[in-house]
C-alpha cells in the first residue's frame, strides 16, 4: 500500500512572529545611542535624515558611491517628496544585510521600506515615470474645500486638513501638492490661513452643517501639531453634537511611536478618549504602514497605549505598491504582524494614487483584483483588508465595483451613488462614469502604441 498522500499546502502559510526592534547599534552612526536617546521623541525628530550629507553620517561607509549618485539623480529628476526619515523608519530598512558595502547596498536597493521611504532614480519607470493624465492633487481635493483645508468630498464625512507636514515623508504621498517642502521638481502650494484661524472655519462650517457626521483629523500628520492645538480643536470637534466618528490619522504611530509614547500626549489622548467615550463619539487613530518590517515593538506598544487609555480602535491604511508590498505573502503578512502583535485593524490598501513620477509603484486594477482574491479567508472577515482605488471625483471604490474594464488601454471606468459638493446642480452626476488608468506598463503592446500616439 502507497503512503497516504501529503496534503496540498495552502497559498500562504500562516506562521505566528514575534516582533523584533532591530539594533541600530548596528549601523555606524548610532553604535553609541542608548536606549534611551532611542525612545526620545526629541532624540528621533533631531537625528532624521534629511539629505544624503546625514545619510552618510549614519550609514558610514554601509552604501556604495554609485547608490548616492542615484540617490542625486532622483532629487534632480523626479522626487516630489522631500528627504524626512527619522531614525525609527531607517532602522527597520535592510535589516538582516551583511555590513559590507556591496551586500549592504544590495540589499538596500531592493529593501521594500526603502524602495518608497527613499526613492532612488533607478526605481522609477525608465519609459513612463508619469502616467499622462498623472496630476498634482489627483484626488482634486482643493478643489472640494468647503473652507480652507477642509475637504468634503462625500455627503457625511469630511476631511481636515491641520497642518500641511509631517514627521516623515513618503515618496509617494497623494498629497505631494501642498505636503512638505518644495523640491527641485515641485513647488508646493501653501496653506494661506493661520492654523487658529483655519482651525475656527473648520469647526464654524462643521457646527452649521450637521449632515456631517465623520471626521478625519489629517494633514500632513497631527503628530505635527502642537499637542496642545491639537487636544483643543478635538475637544471642540467634539462638542459638536452632529459629529458622531473623529479619526485621528498618524503615520508618526509607525514612523515615529516615540511621539505618542510622551506622558503628556498618552495623558491627552485619554482626555480625549474620556470626553469621545462621554458623548458617544467613536474615537480611532488611522495609522499608514505599508510592510511588515515596520511593525516593531515600540510601534506595537503606541498602538496598545492608545488603546489602553480608550481610543477605541486603530486602524491601518496602507498603500500599495508594486516593489514594496504588492504580492499575497507581504500583504498578508503585514495584517498578522498588525492584527496579531500590536492590535492595530488590518482595514485599506489604497492603490497608490495618479501623481506624477509614481508609475513604478503602481498596479493595474486586474492586479490589485487578484491580490484582493488572494487575501481573502486567512483573517477573521472584520480585520480582512478591502483593497481599494481612490477614483478621481468619485472617492474609494472596492476594486471589485469597477463598472466597466478597457483591459486592452487600461482604462477602468467607475460610478458613484452620490454627489460631491461641487455637481450639487448636476443631475447628470450619478450617470457619469469617471475613469482611472493602469500603469502603462502593466498593458500589452497594442495599448502602450495607443498611449505612445497623440492623446
Ligand atoms: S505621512 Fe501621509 S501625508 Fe505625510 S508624507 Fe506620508 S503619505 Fe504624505
Amino acid at each position: 500500500m502507497s503512503p497516504p498522500a501529503e496534503p496540498p499546502s495552502q497559498p500562504y502559510s500562516y506562521v505566528r512572529r514575534e516582533l523584533v526592534e532591530p539594533d541600530w547599534r548596528r549601523l555606524p552612526g548610532w553604535k553609541d545611542v542608548t536606549e534611551t536617546q532611542w525612545r526620545d521623541a526629541q532624540w528621533q525628530r533631531v537625528h532624521c535624515v534629511r539629505n544624503a550629507r546625514q545619510l552618510r553620517l549614519v550609514m558610514g561607509a554601509l552604501l556604495t558611491e554609485a547608490f548616492y549618485e542615484d540617490l542625486a539623480a532622483d532629487r534632480r529628476r523626479y522626487a516630489t517628496m522631500s528627504i524626512l526619515l527619522p531614525p525609527q523608519m531607517l532602522n527597520v530598512m535592510a535589516v538582516h544585510a551583511p555590513l559590507e558595502p556591496e551586500a549592504f547596498t544590495a540589499a538596500f536597493l531592493v529593501d521594500p521600506v526603502r524602495r518608497y521611504m527613499l526613492p532612488v532614480a533607478s526605481d522609477r519607470d525608465p519609459r513612463w515615470p508619469s502616467h499622462p493624465h498623472a496630476q498634482r492633487d489627483s484626488l482634486h481635493e482643493a478643489e472640494m474645500w468647503a473652507v480652507e483645508g477642509l475637504t468634503h468630498r462625500y455627503p457625511t464625512k469630511v476631511l481636515a486638513e491641520l497642518v500641511s507636514t509631517c514627521p516623515q515623508y513618503c515618496g509617494h504621498c497623494t498629497r505631494m501638492d501642498l505636503v512638505g517642502q518644495s523640491t527641485s521638481q515641485v513647488t508646493k502650494h501653501r496653506l494661506a490661513l493661520r492654523p487658529a484661524e483655519r482651525q475656527d472655519q473648520i469647526l464654524g462650517y462643521l457646527r452649521r452643517t450637521p449632515s456631517v457626521r465623520d471626521v478625519v483629523v489629517s494633514g500632513g500628520d497631527v503628530a505635527n501639531v502642537p499637542w496642545a492645538q491639537l487636544e483643543s480643536f478635538v475637544m471642540r470637534l467634539l462638542a459638536i453634537d452632529s459629529v458622531r466618528d473623529v479619526r485621528l490619522a498618524s503615520k508618526s504611530l509607525a514612523g515615529l511611536p516615540q511621539h505618542w509614547l510622551q506622558p503628556p500626549v498618552v495623558e491627552g489622548l485619554e482626555r480625549i478618549a474620556r470626553t469621545a467615550l462621554r458623548r458617544g463619539v467613536n474615537l480611532a487613530i488611522h495609522t499608514h504602514v505599508n510592510h511588515a518590517q515596520s511593525v516593531t515593538p515600540l510601534v506595537a506598544e503606541a498602538a496598545r497605549t492608545a488603546l489602553a487609555v480608550g481610543v477605541r480602535d486603530v486602524r491601518n491604511q496602507g498603500v500599495l505598491m508594486r516593489g514594496v508590498n504588492a504580492t499575497p505573502d507581504d500583504l498578508l503578512d503585514l495584517s498578522f504582524a498588525l492584527q496579531d502583535e500590536a492590535g492595530i485593524m488590518p482595514y485599506y490598501f489604497y492603490m497608490c494614487d495618479l501623481i506624477p513620477h509614481a508609475e513604478h509603484w503602481r498596479v493595474a486594477v486586474w492586479e490589485a483584483q487578484e491580490l484582493q482574491h488572494a487575501i481573502m479567508g486567512y483573517l477573521p472577515g472584520y480585520a480582512t483588508p478591502r483593497i481599494v482605488c481612490d477614483v478621481p471625483y468619485v472617492g474609494k471604490r472596492w476594486v471589485h465595483q469597477v463598472t466597466e474594464y478597457d483591459r486592452e488601454l487600461g482604462i477602468s471606468y467607475w460610478t458613484k451613488n452620490y454627489r460631491t459638493p461641487i455637481e450639487l446642480d448636476d443631475p447628470q452626476a450619478l450617470e457619469q462614469r469617471f475613469p482611472y488608468y493602469d500603469p502603462l506598463s502593466t498593458l500589452d503592446e497594442t495599448g502602450r502604441k495607443w498611449w505612445s500616439g497623440p492623446l
